[in-house]
């Protein structure tokens, strides 16, 4: 897609610290990375976000998520792996082509925590978004 920075990278027009490629995939450093080893996984087709991309080539995405993340937990031994996919400008996304984040987590990284936000929603409430997200 013309003006998508991410679709430049994967044509060779931007330059990119490329770590993996296939027909389907291209896997990259992020540029402002939150650690050393934060990895971007791309669909080499333009997809805006998770609604758009076909199952397939969002399973591969999720495949190749996991071999770089083994591969990151060899290399540098991180104490956790932070994955990450953000969907629309209000989820934190910013480039709107879709993308998997794998961020290695270590001793002095800051991880920002939802934990305080949470909800508690009661048994009627639950069983009622239980039922209208169920799939068959
Ligand atoms: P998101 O906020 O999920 O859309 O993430 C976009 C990510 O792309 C950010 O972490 C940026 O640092 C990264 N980014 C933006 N431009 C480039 C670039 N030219 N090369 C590598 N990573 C980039
Ligand atoms: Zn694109």
């Amino acid at each position: 897609m013309e003006d998508c920075i991410f679709c430049k990278i994967v044509n060779g027009e931007i330059p990119s610290f490329k770590v993996y490629e296939d027909d389907t995939v291209f896997a990259f450093l992020d540029i402002n990375p939150l650690s050393k080893g934060h990895v971007l996984v791309l669909s080499k087709e333009h997809y805006e976000n998770i609604l758009e991309v076909p199952e397939d080539t969002y399973a591969h995405m999720a495949k190749m998520t996991k071999k770089i993340s083994d591969k990151v937990q060899e290399v540098y031994k991180p104490e956790g792996i932070l994955v990450n996919q953000n969907n629309g400008k209000r989820a934190g996304q910013q480039i709107m082509h879709i993308h998997i984040h794998v961020k290695p987590i270590y001793k002095d990284t800051m991880v920002f925590s939802e934990a305080n936000h949470r909800k508690k929603f009661d048994d009627q409430k639950m069983k009622k978004i239980q039922k209208e997200l169920a799939i068959d």
